[in-house]
């Protein structure tokens, strides 16, 4: 993990699409696999529990 990427915008302002690595949890474009690059797995409380997602985010926020 590098210290140069922008910090994730809190879950609760994500679309459904970004939670689930849809699409970019920066900017909200469509990912395709081919090119979406893994953040890592997080964790975050969401509705009274913990929960787990994986964010992804386009070659451009990803820093790639
Ligand atoms: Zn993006």
């Amino acid at each position: 993990m590098s210290d140069t990427l922008p910090p994730l915008p809190p879950v609760g302002d994500l679309s459904e699409q970004q939670v689930r690595g849809t699409a970019c949890v920066h900017c909200g474009i469509v990912l395709d696999n081919a090119t979406a690059v893994d953040l890592g797995e997080r964790r975050t409380g969401r509705a009274g529990g913990r929960v787990r997602w994986f964010p992804r985010a386009c070659p451009e926020h990803a820093g790639t």
